[in-house]
């Protein structure tokens, strides 16, 4: 699945071809996404010019004069910059063409992503109960802390909750927890400060050299660019259940926390 690192390098790749353009056509091959893709939205997007590419959360915002596109990625989609004259391959359900003969095609075998319009604003449901940005101002130790007091959920399940921030996904909680030293299982209202201090620069770190990697989740990611992401960042702990610690080589213990696979070490994690 694709998680936040995946999106931003999306974002990132996808920016350059597409701010300034103008569009052309939308052509909607496969409606039938995780939501249907709004009839109305080719004739919304048609002759608008894409002024920005931002991201909320795991939510692509392509911003017009009239709107804003609002994708998702789903499972399994894929947003890639390619020349429009490219014949379409299996799953390649949208093309936003654009002035000057490129094409954003959207890719999805899953089809669990999804593409919404929101005429004016960021106002949408989807967006109205998210937490802080991993990496924005408003995270920070601070903030983990306070939402935290009298919460006996396990801390991994708190900082996966995108009411408390958006886009933890599971390998990058596991990967903050084991660096800051904290127990999955730790009930989070037990957590000291200076704690989730460490933890959320951890958080940041984790994350930003996903970034800066192209992402490291998905096997088959294919960036904004068409370049393929990859496993690069070494794991301490993801996936690596019933293997040695890579710090103090006590093997590693895997236990489902709120339905996820959670892999820690019982010496280092407290
Ligand atoms: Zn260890």
């Amino acid at each position: 699945m694709p998680e936040l690192p995946e999106v931003e390098t999306t974002r990132r790749g996808l920016a350059p071809h597409a701010v300034g353009g103008r569009i052309l056509a939308v052509t909607v091959r496969e409606p039938r996404l995780r939501w249907p893709v709004p009839p109305a939205l080719p004739a919304a997007l048609a002759g608008q010019r894409i002024s920005g590419v931002d991201r909320r959360a795991k939510y692509l915002l392509f911003r017009t004069a009239a709107g804003s596109l609002m994708v998702h990625l789903g499972m399994s989609g894929s947003l890639r910059v390619v020349p429009a004259a490219t014949p379409p391959a299996a799953h390649d359900h949208i093309d936003i063409v654009l002035e000057g003969g490129l094409a954003l095609r959207y890719n999805d075998p899953r089809r669990f992503g999804s593409f919404h319009w929101l005429p004016g604003g960021d106002g949408h449901p989807l967006l109205a109960h998210l937490g802080p940005e991993p990496l924005g101002d408003a995270f920070d130790g601070a903030h983990l802390y306070r939402l935290s007091r009298g919460r006996r959920a396990p801390v991994k399940a708190f900082i996966m909750d995108a009411r408390i921030v958006v886009g933890v996904g599971n390998i990058y909680a596991a990967e903050s927890l084991f660096l800051a030293g904290i127990s999955p299982l730790r009930g989070a209202g037990r957590i000291g400060a200076a704690r989730y201090d460490a933890l959320a620069g951890h958080i940041r770190a984790v994350l930003t050299a996903a970034i800066a990697q192209g992402g490291t989740t998905l096997r088959d990611f294919v960036g904004g660019d068409g370049r393929p992401g990859y496993f690069a960042q070494q794991l301490w702990v993801y996936g690596r259940g019933g293997q040695p610690c890579r710090r103090c080589g006590t093997p590693l213990r895997e236990r489902r926390i709120a339905q996820r696979a959670s892999v820690y070490c019982v010496a280092c994690q407290r």
